[in-house]
């Protein structure tokens, strides 16, 4: 067997792969068919494939490469990290100085009193962390009966049986048994696919109401705490009508309901803020961070927690952990991310240059006979695709059938562009600049130009 290297050609290395690697949310044995696209390496806001083809990452990976591919300094500190101490656990009163590093400076970044870091290793054991903690949380304050979460339909909050039952993906709660006790789902502030006839603030509203109604149904001593997203990603970036948070808010006050705030995805200055909580106008207990956090460069993710929380909490055992909380390589690479996107100014970038760019290119892209709506806040955005747009039609054919097709048509043109059902996504890394997002807005408008041709 020779060494598998990016030298093999491509043929074999996708031979190898189909019949040794399951992936994550794919049918394995399309792999063996039609084989996978091989990413070699990356830069900037590029990546490479093993045919020699610059694509342009139009989702930053899996939204989380806020500063881009290939920063050197990530690299330099892994490796001094490693040498240095590649590992020590956080359990039993023992700690180090990367971890302690980055959870300060996440809690000098983070809004109001959460000014607490319980770290994971990704987003999903951050909010397995969650479920422990609020439940344990209303069990050491004497009320042990409030153990209901409640999150929303076409929710996702990431794939172990906690996470994947907090998420409200039906084909997710098909496979393997979820979602566990107690958790309920309401539905989510979707305007264009559900709300009919209302006007978008009046169903806004109406979403949030669930919430209400949800807490009144089961009992207000039943409730341990609410999970949304500021802007739900994976579920289309669904960007709730103004009404939406607000109420919300209102309602968690009211009833005294924990709320968490899942910026796995909003977090770090996707939306143009640290967090999404900011730009949504929200007061989480607890906020669940991960991806940006490190910019993907290592795996890390983590529960940033409010003094009243974790001060309940801190009064007895906490009896959860993983071995890689605030693991020091991975501590010490997002610290560095942290200051990358701090000291470039990536904020002032994404509000002052690549946001407005990348409204303007989104936006512009609304006159396009497949596209309905157009919607982005900061550099997160969706677009929905539909065969008439006055009307919001839904295609004829299978839900995700048009989506797939222009995803497709997105790889063919070196373009990244992700599909939920019908619904384009994109999520730039934070770092673009106004030429990247011109020819990413030239490769969209062909990709759907030729799905248009495709679909007649
Ligand atoms: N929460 C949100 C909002 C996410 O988008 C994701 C992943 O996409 C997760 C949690 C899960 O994170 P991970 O894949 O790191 O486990």
């Amino acid at each position: 067997m020779p060494a598998i290297t990016n030298h093999l050609p491509t043929a074999e290395l996708q031979a190898l792969d189909a019949a040794h690697h399951m992936h994550p949310f794919t049918t394995n044995k399309d792999l063996a068919d039609k084989g996978a696209r091989i990413i070699t390496r990356a830069k900037g806001v590029y990546l490479h494939d093993s045919e020699g083809n610059e694509i342009l990452d139009g989702m930053a990976g899996l939204w989380c490469v806020n500063i881009g591919y290939g920063r050197e300094e990530m690299a330099e500190v892994a490796a001094r990290q490693m040498r240095e101490l590649p590992f020590y656990n956080t359990f039993f009163m023992t700690t180090h100085v990367p971890a302690i590093a980055l959870a300060q400076k996440i809690a000098e970044l983070a809004p109001g009193d959460l000014n607490q870091v319980f770290f994971a290793g990704s987003g999903s054991e951050a909010n397995d962390t969650n479920i422990r903690m609020v439940r344990t949380y209303w069990a050491m304050k004497g009320k042990p009966t409030k153990s209901i979460i409640i999150s929303r339909k076409n929710a996702y909050h990431g794939s172990s049986v906690g996470s994947g039952s907090l998420g409200g993906m039906t084909p997710m709660h098909e496979q393997g048994g979820l979602p566990i006790p107690d958790i309920h789902h309401i539905n989510q502030p979707n305007w264009w696919a559900e709300g009919g006839g209302m006007d978008p603030d009046a169903f806004g509203l109406a979403r949030a109401q669930e919430l209400e109604q949800a807490i009144l149904e089961h009992g207000e001593d039943r409730i341990a705490a609410f999970i949304a997203e500021p802007i739900q990603g994976a579920g289309g970036v669904i960007i709730p009508p103004a009404t939406y948070w607000p109420e919300i808010q209102r309602i968690c006050d009211k009833y005294e309901i924990l709320l968490i705030a899942d910026e796995v995805i909003c977090g770090f200055g996707r939306t143009g803020n640290w967090f999404g909580s900011q730009t949504l106008g929200i007061k989480p207990h607890i906020m669940t961070i991960a991806k940006g956090l490190s910019s993907g460069y290592q795996p890390i993710g983590g529960s940033v927690v409010c003094d009243e929380v974790a001060e309940v909490i801190g009064s007895g055992e906490f009896n959860h952990g993983y071995t890689y909380s605030g693991h020091p390589v991975a501590s010490a690479v997002a610290l560095e991310n942290l200051r990358i996107l701090q000291e470039e100014h990536v904020l002032d970038h994404v509000r002052d240059v690549a946001g407005p760019a990348l409204h303007e290119m989104w936006h512009g892209l609304s006159d396009h006979p497949l596209v309905g709506e157009t919607t982005i806040v900061g550099m997160m955005g969706s677009l929905a695709l539909t065969p008439h747009k006055e009307s919001r039609a839904k295609f004829a054919m299978e839900a995700g059938t048009a989506g797939f097709m222009c995803r497709e048509r997105c790889f063919a043109n070196n373009l990244v562009m992700r599909h939920v059902y019908d619904r384009m996504v994109i999520s730039p890394p934070l770092i673009i600049n106004p030429d990247e997002i011109k020819e990413f807005g030239r490769r969209a408008r062909k990709a759907l130009d030729e799905c248009h041709a495709q679909l007649k």
